[in-house]
């Protein structure tokens, strides 16, 4: 193990945080944690995500060893995509991934890596972050990093409103874990199926604390006919109206979930999140600066299934370049290049995310159109999700995008 007299603070113990701070201890720094639960509160509490991760970002958490799931998890082959308007399948195609990806509960995931960093010798303080322990923090490491997610303090972090389109959220989340889903005839898959100016639904093959269950994850227009799950008064009541709209928009889906029963009673999720993009250094009334991280300098909707990737792809930029500076101060303008290294891939994912939202463009309809027929290009929109870099320009551009599209052979 590499020694350094290096301190740093890591507050918030997500995706971002527990990898950053258990590969700078893996590298010799005195790392101190806080987290606003304990391993236990995190296992026994709610889920959090459907947390799908691709091919590229599991490799920075293997990278690290951190990857204890790999046998257990479902392998996570491919991707299916399904345009749904009314009720009927208009466009449907499946595509394998290069390689597979894989979903791990986050309650699993934290609880063992929090035990693993105090196993590693990590400080793990448990308290709900101010400004207060900001300061304290900040006087008393090298560095400090807020990886606290869409938490209250990440605010002291001010929007960037240029990289920020959206101010109120575009979709509405509900999330259920669930056992006893049919299982698709083909390969193991993440299905994605978009419901024209209503929403999109995602089932996602996962591996929660009583083994592998399927994340059903509803993301609907707000006011819209999925935005149906503020008076819902039970994990149970949750999944009935999961259910029913599915019996309504897709009732294929419907057939598949007849049987499915909840996880467990924290097996389900509801909320809102408006996508933002923040400055990424803080200052503290002190003047002392603080260094923001992951979703907490850019949140997009899930609808793409990217922010633990790209928390995984931070923390490993982070990581590097803390690596790399040895024994030079950690000062705003280091805060800041560190950051923009990484935007230069985020800025991928949030063009992607936020070009999702609004109705589809003639061109993106066409391309998935034309995949249903091309299996090259099939693959290419699926491998988007492992790297959305590899979508530019053809995703976004229309021009680009016909270049893509051969044309249909003639009608003899
Ligand atoms: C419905 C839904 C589905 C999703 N599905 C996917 C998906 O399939 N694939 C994907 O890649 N991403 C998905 N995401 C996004 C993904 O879950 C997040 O982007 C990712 O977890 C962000 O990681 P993070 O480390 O930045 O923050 P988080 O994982 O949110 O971690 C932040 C941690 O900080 C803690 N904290 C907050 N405030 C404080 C404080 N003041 N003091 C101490 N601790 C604090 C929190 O409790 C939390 O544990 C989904 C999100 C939602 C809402």
């Amino acid at each position: 193990m590499k020694h350094s007299t290096r301190s740093i603070a890591v507050v918030g113990a997500g995706q971002a945080g527990l990898q950053l701070a258990l590969g700078l201890r893996r590298s010799g720094h005195h790392v101190t944690l806080v987290s606003n639960r304990t391993a236990r509160q995190v296992l026994d509490g709610r889920v959090m995500s459907t947390q799908i991760m691709f091919a590229d970002a599991l490799e920075t958490e293997r990278r690290l060893g951190l990857d204890h799931w790999q046998g257990e998890a479902p392998a996570i082959e491919g991707l299916t995509f399904t345009v749904a308007p009314d009720a009927v399948k208009a466009i449907d195609f499946e595509a394998r991934l290069a390689a597979p990806g894989q979903s791990v509960d986050q309650r699993v995931k934290i609880a063992a890596w929090l035990e693993e960093f105090t196993a590693a010798g990590g400080e793990l303080r448990i308290a709900e972050a101010g400004v207060a322990e900001l300061e304290e923090l900040a006087a008393s490491h090298d560095l400090v990093l807020v990886t606290a997610g869409k938490g209250e303090i990440s605010r002291i972090f001010e929007r960037d409103a240029e990289r920020s389109p959206f101010t109120a959220p575009q979709r509405v989340a509900a999330v259920s874990y669930v056992h006893g889903l049919r299982p698709r005839d083909s390969f193991v898959a993440c299905s994605a199926s978009l419901m024209p100016g209503v929403g999109e639904y995602f089932i996602v093959p996962a591996l929660t604390k009583s083994g592998p269950c399927d994340c059903l994850f509803l993301n609907g227009v707000p006011g819209g006919p999925l935005d149906a799950f503020a008076d819902v008064r039970s994990p149970e009541e949750h999944l009935d109206v999961t259910k029913k709209l599915l019996a309504e928009f897709l009732p294929w889906e419907a057939e598949r979930a007849a049987d499915a029963v909840l996880t467990d009673p924290g097996g389900v999720l509801a909320g809102r999140l408006t996508p933002t993009v923040r400055e990424p250094v803080a200052t503290l009334p002190s003047g002392r600066k603080v260094l923001g991280v992951a979703d907490v300098l850019v949140v997009n909707d899930p609808l793409t299934g990217q922010g633990s990737n790209s928390a995984a792809k931070c923390a490993d930029v982070y990581l590097r370049e803390i690596l790399a500076r040895g024994d030079e101060p950690f000062d705003a303008d280091w805060m800041t290049a560190t950051f923009e290294r990484f935007w230069e891939y985020a800025r991928h994912v949030t063009r992607w995310t936020n070009g999702l939202l609004p109705p589809a463009p003639a061109h993106v309809v066409d391309l998935l159109d034309a995949a249903q027929r091309q299996p090259g290009l099939a693959s290419r929109i699926a491998e988007g999700f492992n790297n959305p870099t590899g979508l530019d320009p053809w995703w976004h551009e229309p021009e680009a995008a016909r270049r893509e599209i051969l044309p249909e052979p003639a009608v003899r």
